[in-house]
């Protein structure tokens, strides 16, 4: 399972320093998840200003 990032995303690029395997970039129009790359760890989730990341 995975992460994923909701379109509440407002690309503050908090999350993605969080990420432990390097799973979050910047997309075109807000910052995504890589499914494959994702551990499900949570460390993201905390730190998003808007909850804009949930489990899958
Ligand atoms: S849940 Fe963990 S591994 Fe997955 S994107 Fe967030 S910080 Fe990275
Ligand atoms: S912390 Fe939330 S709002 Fe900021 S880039 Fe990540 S998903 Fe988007």
């Amino acid at each position: 399972m995975a992460r994923i990032i909701s379109d509440a995303c407002v690309s503050c690029g908090s999350c993605e320093g969080e990420c432990p395997v390097s799973a979050i970039s910047q997309g075109d129009s807000q910052y995504v998840i890589e499914a494959d790359a994702c551990i499900d760890c949570g460390a993201c989730e905390g730190v998003c200003p808007t909850g804009a990341i949930s489990e899958a």
